[in-house]
């Protein structure tokens, strides 16, 4: 069989192995398959590559811009997924486990094309934030603004997800504007390669916006500046290594941690085995355990059951594990494929024979494993083990030692305090799942371990229809732990783009910090418009255009004909007496969703125009009551715009309400779709 010589991407480039290069095996047959190796790039030249072609590319774009690219980019991924299922046979994974890669990572792109175009701005900067007043007229105003870095970001990625390891850090990264230098691990880097030659032969993203390491990192590190991150995903022996690198840590170059985890499975005390909870919690920890082999981040490694429960836990696991068939990934009927390399399972095994010196096994074998399909004799191939600790207080190992395999442990709690004792003692994970039906038990869970966890994954029979599981990452949710973890943090939506940009506090006066954000700013100068602002298109209106209306008197008929009208009456509004007892109010006053009507009546221009629908109203809030006999005018002023579709695109305003004697009554955010041309 011929070796698939794996190529770098750098430079615009595609470069074979050359020099000391590196073997790497099917986990299924152990016959070699590729060779890969980095000896001879020039790691400076890529640094430059992508700080002078792909980032001011990136940058010019908008966030809406990238979002509409990672779309395009995913879904041409999406369309050319077969061939990456094959390829990824050879990692050991099953078709299931080739979906959480494969898809997941692809859906993980989806999810930020999707963040992109509806929760950030379609410009260049993000506030993060609310505008902070810091003077007492109204002039001096302070608001962060993130920015993206003007360097390139390393992801050194682990063998066990060559696909969605790489894409979950790829779409926060190119959504902040940040070209990057893509380092899988070599094991399984074949499956990532063919990932980044599609995306490079779809010409969908910028040159520069992506290189590919095939092999080691050289003095890649020595080269990075403060602008540069390093997002790092494996064990925690070379996480150190890598930032107590001596130009990172000079240079304070970003460096994102997600290492080994010891994440925590608990049986709440009111799970007994006849509630829907036992059962659930018993195919959700067998699942994680035997899911890609059990070389997730977030298997399970360590569960916690009540004392009395763990003989019926043990053997409920058992019959589940004796229903797994292990062997061939691609053969029918297999639920449990190979470790990715020999190594692996080289090192699963050492770790548990550790956990067996304080542990006892209860299920598994650590020397054989009885396979289904042929030629599987030198493969990475491992029996589940299920080891029980009866004295989980006084043991060290199994709270300190990650067997990145399917090897899990059951230990006995006492109470829930000891339940939140045992899950901390992880010494801080990226998930810890708690199946109760109990509130109370979910509410001190939270109180006593979440400061120890990255994510805390409650399940139970009104949610387990639809939850997403205790391993899965979602783009959405926040990825990364404390301590053991590494102390970082990716995903969790915007919040995960922000780690690739910087975060500015922006100081000044409210026109500088309309023209910077470009979104109008409370106390900026208004633009007087040439029509009714409802007259002009989307493309017309300028942040800052405001029309000021004429006033209307607000009468006790008014009050009352909206009373009766609607239903509304409050005694605020209906009885004097009453309503003057009230310390809010001087007497009787008038509804708060009445004058937001006056409002629109006051500022709308009635004729079919440019504005499609008022689609919400944000930030409502009503500073002085007002009373029969006021007046009342309002002003509207273009706050934000931004692109929706092809036709039309979302305007904000910005609505404040004045009595009489210009004292502000009334503020909100006011949300509209506005065409594009006029219909
Ligand atoms: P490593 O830490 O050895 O490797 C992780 C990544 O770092 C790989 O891309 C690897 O590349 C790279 N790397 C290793 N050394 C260097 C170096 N000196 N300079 C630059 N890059 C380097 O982890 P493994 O993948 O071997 O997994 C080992 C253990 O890590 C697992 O058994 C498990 O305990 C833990 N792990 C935790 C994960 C998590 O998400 N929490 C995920 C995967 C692993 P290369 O492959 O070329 O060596």
């Amino acid at each position: 069989m011929t070796l698939m010589q794996l190529e770098s991407f750098t430079a615009g480039q595609w470069v074979g192995p050359s020099g000391k290069t590196r073997k790497i095996c099917s986990a299924v047959t152990g016959e070699e398959i590729a060779v890969a190796g980095s000896d001879g790039l020039d790691f400076q030249a890529m640094v430059d590559y992508a700080k002078q072609k792909g980032g001011p590319v990136l940058r010019a774009m908008t966030f809406h811009d990238r979002a509409r690219m990672l779309k395009a980019v995913a879904t041409y991924l999406n369309e050319r997924r077969e061939p990456l299922y094959e390829l990824s046979y050879k990692t050991g994974a099953t078709l299931a486990d080739s979906k959480v890669d494969i898809d997941g990572g692809i859906g993980t792109m989806f999810v930020y094309a999707s963040k992109g175009r509806r929760e950030m701005p379609d410009g260049h900067i993000y506030p993060d934030g609310d505008l902070e007043v810091l003077s007492r007229n109204g002039t001096f105003l302070g608001q962060h603004y993130c920015t993206p870095l003007l360097g390139v970001a390393v992801h050194i990625n682990a063998f066990n997800f060559p696909m969605w390891g790489m894409l979950e850090k790829l779409a926060p990264t190119l959504l902040a504007g940040v070209p990057a230098i893509v380092k899988p691990a070599t094991s399984t880097s074949y499956l990532t390669e063919a990932c980044v030659k599609l995306m490079v032969e779809s010409g969908i993203l910028p040159d520069g916006a992506i290189q590919l390491i095939m092999g080691g990192t050289g003095d890649l590190l020595d080269r990075l500046e403060c602008q540069d991150v390093v997002s790092f995903t494996g064990s925690a022996k070379t996480a150190s290594y890598l930032k107590s690198n001596d130009n990172i840590l000079k240079n304070g170059v970003r460096f994102v941690a997600e290492q080994d985890s010891l994440n925590a499975s608990v049986l709440g005390p009111d799970a007994s085995p006849d509630t829907p909870e036992f059962d659930l919690f018993i195919k959700e920890a067998s699942r994680e355990i035997t899911a890609k082999a059990g070389q997730k981040c977030t298997a399970i490694r360590r569960m916690m059951v009540p004392n009395e429960r763990v003989k019926d836990v043990i053997a409920a696991m058992s019959a589940r594990f004796d229903k797994t068939v292990i062997g061939d990934p691609a053969a029918e009927g297999t639920r449990m494929g190979a470790l990715a390399s020999l190594d692996q399972k080289r090192d699963v095994l050492e770790k548990a024979a550790e956990i067996a010196t304080e542990c006892e096994l209860a299920y598994g074998d650590q020397d054989a494993v009885q396979l289904n399909g042929e030629g599987l004799a030198n493969g990475a191939f491992v029996s589940p083990m299920l080891f029980h600790c009866k004295n989980p207080d006084t043991a060290t190992i199994v709270h300190s030692t990650e067997a990145f395999g399917p090897v899990a442990t059951v230990m006995g709690y006492r109470d829930l305090s000891h339940a939140i004792e045992l899950m901390n003692k992880g010494g801080g994970s990226l998930v810890a799942s708690v199946i109760t039906y109990d509130p109370s038990v979910a509410q001190q869970l939270t109180m006593g371990a979440a400061a120890f966890h990255g994510r805390l994954y409650f399940n139970n029979r009104d949610s387990m229809k639809e939850s997403t599981g205790h391993g899965s990452p979602l783009p959405h949710m926040v990825h990364g732990g404390p301590g053991r973890a590494g102390g970082g943090e990716e995903l969790g939506g915007v919040r995960g783009v922000t780690h690739y940009m910087q975060r500015t506090a922006i100081q000044g006066s409210p026109d500088l910090l309309t023209a910077i954000g470009g979104t109008y700013v409370k106390g900026a100068k208004f633009i007087e418009p040439p029509a009714h602002p409802f007259t002009r298109t989307f493309n017309e209106l300028q942040i800052g255009e405001t029309v000021h209306t004429a006033s209307r008197k607000v009468t006790l008929e008014d009050i009352e004909h909206f009373a009766h009208f609607t239903g509304d009456t409050f005694y605020a509004h209906m009885d004097e007496e009453a309503a003057a007892a009230n310390p809010f109010f001087p007497g009787r006053v008038a509804h708060g969703y009445l004058l937001l009507s006056f409002a629109a009546g006051l500022f709308v221009e009635p004729n079919p125009g440019p504005v499609l629908a008022n689609t919400g109203l944000n930030d409502l809030s009503f500073q002085k009551p007002v009373s029969a006999g006021d007046e009342v005018r309002v002003s509207l002023t273009v706050k934000r715009k931004t692109i929706r579709t092809d036709e039309y695109g979302e305007v904000r305003w910005h609505v404040n309400m004045f009595n009489q004697d210009d004292e502000q009554v009334a503020e909100y955010e006011l949300l509209t779709m506005v065409a594009f041309e006029r219909t």
